[in-house]
């Protein structure tokens, strides 16, 4: 038999469902605020009689997404967790304790068409775009790790404490093309701004360089972050690695983007993986690269995180030197841009996105 979704239903829905099984309409009001701390099942919600407990456990579920795995890196501070939603999709979400808050990646697709050559979320191809309460449920899985994190099992946690257990920040940047899904992604933020008070300035939207999405982001007018996974400073290379450079050009990405950021006053994100071929040569990672790049973005409010290549069985690159990353960082700083390397969170539990997803379907 098919459950029903209580989060999927309206409030008045609910007060409908609850009242159809002979309860009072309170009961409808204790669910849904169960329902917005993340609860996973109906036995956590010990406000409820136990036999309605029960009751619910076989006509209904509360999210649309259940844990089917949850993975902890070693340190203690990212986890992440593999979902399955109804029509038995999967998709994965990541939870980062960070010292400025607790930030949450989510995935707006299951699966995802842009065929980028160094990523495992596209190897089996998009699936679907999901709908916003499956993007927001991922928020309140994370929300709920969050609640009843035993802390005290790792002290080296920094929001290792009880008036700390908020989600703060959110990246879209998991599984799947936020821009290709822009409305429910759209409709996603405003609920996570509107319903949990996350300001939009600590949202972020990541895309590959969908030019019309950014359009829709401008029309729409919130001040959130915008970050372009750029990884190549030059059309010719970046074709070679992401299939939607032959779509759009570098100028056209960057043109669309620099007026998003200059509407609201913000800080570009550059997104640049730094990688080698198969045979170990420097790819996009070369100093003439790094100078290509510095062309692009001198004297522009931005921010470039360079991310040195993580190992994905399935893609043929191999990561640059350490001497080579900060080679490249160097040269853009010389050239008066913003870099950073960033730091990876939860390297032991495959934080490649898409990753888990993958490991899963072929277990
Ligand atoms: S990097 Fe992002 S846009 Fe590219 S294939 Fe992976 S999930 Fe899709």
């Amino acid at each position: 038999m098919t459950k029903t979704i209580l989060f999927d239903l309206t409030d008045a829905e609910r007060e409908e469902f609850i009242t159809q099984m002979g309860q009072p309409r309170f009961r409808a009001k204790q669910i849904s605020e169960w329902l917005m701390r993340g609860a996973p099942n109906f036995s956590v919600m010990k406000n409820l009689p136990e036999t309605l407990r029960a009751e619910l456990d076989n006509v209904a579920q509360t999210l649309p997404v259940r844990i089917v795995k949850k993975l902890e890196s070693s340190d203690g501070q990212t986890t992440k967790f593999l979902l399955e939603l109804n029509d038995c999709e999967q998709i994965e979400c990541v939870l980062m304790r960070t010292s400025y808050g607790n930030s949450v990646c989510v995935s707006s697709q299951a699966g995802c068409a842009m065929g980028c050559k160094f990523c495992a979320s596209t190897l089996l191809g998009l699936k679907r775009n999901l709908t916003v309460n499956e993007i927001f449920a991922q928020i309140l899985v994370a929300q709920w790790e969050l609640r009843t994190d035993n802390f005290s099992s790792n002290p080296i946690r920094p929001n290792g404490d009880a008036n700390n257990n908020d989600v703060s920040h959110i990246v879209i940047m998991g599984t799947g093309e936020p821009l290709q899904n822009v409305e429910n992604v759209i409709g996603f933020i405003e609920r996570a701004n509107h319903d949990m008070g996350i300001g939009w300035r600590r949202i972020t939207v990541s895309t590959c360089g969908i030019v019309p999405g950014i359009e829709e982001l401008i029309k729409w007018g919130r001040p959130i972050n915008l970050a372009i996974s750029l990884h190549a400073p030059n059309d010719e290379l970046r074709k070679k690695m992401m299939p939607i450079a032959n779509k759009y050009s570098i100028r056209e990405v960057m043109d669309a983007a620099w007026r998003f950021t200059d509407l609201h006053n913000r800080q570009l994100m550059i997104e640049y993986l730094l990688a080698g071929d198969k045979d170990g040569n420097l790819l996009n990672a070369t100093p003439e690269c790094a100078n290509e790049l510095a062309e692009i973005l001198r004297g522009k409010n931005c921010m470039v995180n360079l991310i040195p290549w993580n190992a994905v069985a399935e893609r043929e690159f191999t990561s640059p030197s350490g001497n080579a990353v900060h080679r490249f960082q160097d040269i853009l700083i010389k050239n008066g841009v913003h870099a950073r390397i960033r730091r990876e969170r939860g390297n032991d539990i495959g934080s490649a996105c898409g990753q888990l997803r993958l490991n899963n379907k072929k277990d």
